[in-house]
């Protein structure tokens, strides 16, 4: 029997993050990626954002496994969350490299979900025969080690699935499966076009590696450096190079940490064992001796580096004749704290060295428009999507495919909740199931909304006003007069607006005696004559809390 596959964007297509891909083949379910997504000034106060899988939750039996292609958040970040919102009676496994595993495993524990699943090692070139669907993993070249696409064959023809990928320093094994899978013709290509408004390849992470070796030699004093803690090859650079030019390196941020164990543990890195010292050995060191390696190359104001520029790290702080190098452009929303980093460690006397200032400071893991072509050359895909990006890079994806020879109406555009059908005749745009973003703040998940949200913007745009009145339960009259506390309000300087504001309250609350109403609606009175009040003497609308009492 043919069994048609459909693919359904749960997360990350016209936007950035929250990566996930639910691939459905009759009965059988294989979720591809479980991202988070980095909120901003949009959504104040929200720490991350989820994919809804309510459609899968509903579906749990049928879910074969989870494929996850590498360890960046935005892949792998979302799983604890996913696995509690599918809340499966019998773990589910979970399949990736050794890498992805090591990663997964630290976030599960973390989060109390080691129960949740099992986790599978899988090796490039083999196939997972997941119910009827059958996946292969090949490498890729990306920011992190051990990076996946994916090979999928369906009753329509291959389906190749990217992943994250650039094809400078793309592994000899990846790109003889292309060219292999290439003979036997693509019916489908899912794309990363993140880097696609960028023309060029960026420089290769030997040329970075050069380019840090100077700034280290050239050096005085301290060294601080920073990167992405997933980025072990760029760590491994610096790794190398301070041990070459005499100098210890002591590690500060948690996720840095991490990564560089679970990278050791998995033969990722390989450091000698004297190379890393305490923090507190550093700071009894040789300034010249030394190397920090720290959190905080996204601007960060918590973490390691953002903490350590303004004088507030427990134990390290930015002075003048460090040298800091941060090894990273910024992700996009991101500009603005990171140049405020950049700002403050100048104020605290560092050189600092930093993109595009400095030349060849960071590579990127995507590829470029250029690179992108050369893939639409090599696969010659029937259809294509583009994936892992906003609007406007799906679009310059359909021009670009169209000047390597694939009509515009092949080029389907995805969105989330979308399937996308893929037939042998035809790819198209089908049925739309529940999706979205569930968004976690602290330790509740799903529970801040859009009511929540609001109030959020209400009290950061204009302030609260707390109106506060005791009233006798037996007869209805004021018995202590009403007071009003203010935060975050700017009309309170004397007094003498809040004192009108009260002289108000107290008239509502005489006016209604007689008529005996329910404190509930005495409430919502004072409420709206306090605001009528407030926004006809200064235009704002605060938010207004009456808190009546009866004694
Ligand atoms: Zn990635
Ligand atoms: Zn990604």
């Amino acid at each position: 029997m043919k069994r048609k596959h459909s693919l359904i964007p749960l997360g990350g297509v016209g936007e950035v993050g929250k990566n996930c891909l639910l691939l459905e083949c009759g009965e059988d379910l294989i979720l591809i990626d479980a991202g988070v997504q980095f909120p901003d000034e949009e959504l104040p106060g929200v720490d991350l954002i989820v994919p809804d899988v309510s459609y899968l939750a509903e579906r749990a039996a049928r879910l074969r496994g989870i494929v996850i292609t590498h360890g960046h958040e935005d892949h792998l970040g979302g799983l604890p969350y996913v696995l509690n919102q599918i809340g499966s009676r019998t773990p589910i496994p979970v399949y990736g490299s050794r890498l992805v595993l090591g990663m997964a495993r630290a976030r599960l524990e973390e989060h109390k979900a080691e129960k949740l699943c099992t986790l599978h090692e899988v090796d490039f070139g083999a196939t997972l025969q997941l119910g009827h669907i059958a996946i292969e993993l090949f490498p890729v070249g990306h920011s992190i080690p051990d990076a996946a696409g994916l090979i999928i064959r369906s009753e329509a023809g291959i389906i190749v699935h990217t992943s994250d990928f650039k094809l400078e320093e793309m592994p000899r094994l990846g790109m003889r499966r292309l060219r292999q899978i290439a003979r036997e013709g693509v019916h489908l290509l899912l794309s990363d076009t993140v880097r696609i408004e960028s023309p060029e390849p960026t420089p290769s992470e030997s040329v970075v590696a050069d380019s840090l070796r100077d700034i280290l030699r050239g050096a005085q004093g301290r060294v601080i450096f920073t990167t992405f803690a997933s980025n072990l090859a760029r760590i491994g650079s610096v790794l190398t190079a301070a041990d070459e030019l005499g100098r210890f390196i002591a590690v500060a941020g948690r996720s840095m940490e991490r990564n560089i164990s679970i990278a050791r543990e998995g033969g990722y890195l390989t450091v000698p064992d004297e190379l890393l010292i305490s923090i507190e050995r550093a700071e009894r060191l040789p300034e010249h001796r030394v190397v920090l390696l720290t959190t905080g190359s996204q601007g960060e104001p918590s973490s390691a580096l953002g903490r350590m520029a303004i004088g507030e790290h427990r134990q390290l702080r930015v002075r003048k004749g460090d040298t800091v190098v941060l090894s990273a452009t910024p992700i996009p929303g991101n500009q603005t704290t990171v140049s405020a980093i950049i700002d403050n460690l100048f104020r605290a006397g560092a050189r600092v060295f930093y993109p595009p200032v400095t030349p060849n400071l960071h590579s990127s893991g995507h590829a470029s428009r250029q690179e992108i072509g050369q893939l639409l050359d090599l696969l010659r895909p029937h259809y294509a999507v583009p994936m892992h990006g906003e609007y406007r890079m799906m679009m310059l994806f359909r021009y670009l495919a169209e000047e390597h020879g694939i009509h515009p109406d092949r080029v389907i555009l995805p969105e989330i909740g979308r399937a996308i059908e893929v037939e042998p005749d035809t790819v198209r745009l089908g049925r739309t199931v529940e999706s979205g973003a569930v968004l976690v703040d602290g330790l509740t998940v799903g529970e801040v909304d859009g009511i929540v949200l609001r109030d959020r913007r209400a009290l950061a745009n204009d302030g609260v006003l707390v109106v506060a009145a005791a009233l006798s339960r037996s007869t209805g009259r004021v018995i202590r007069s009403p007071q009003i506390f203010a935060r975050g309000f700017p009309f309170d300087r004397d007094g003498s607006f809040l004192a009108d504001a009260e002289g108000r309250v107290s008239h509502v609350l005489t006016s209604w005696v007689e008529r005996e109403p329910e404190i509930r609606i005495l409430a919502e009175a004072v409420k709206d004559s306090v605001a009528a009040f407030v926004y006809q003497r200064t235009r704002l609308r605060p938010m207004i809390l009456p808190v009546l009492t009866e004694v």
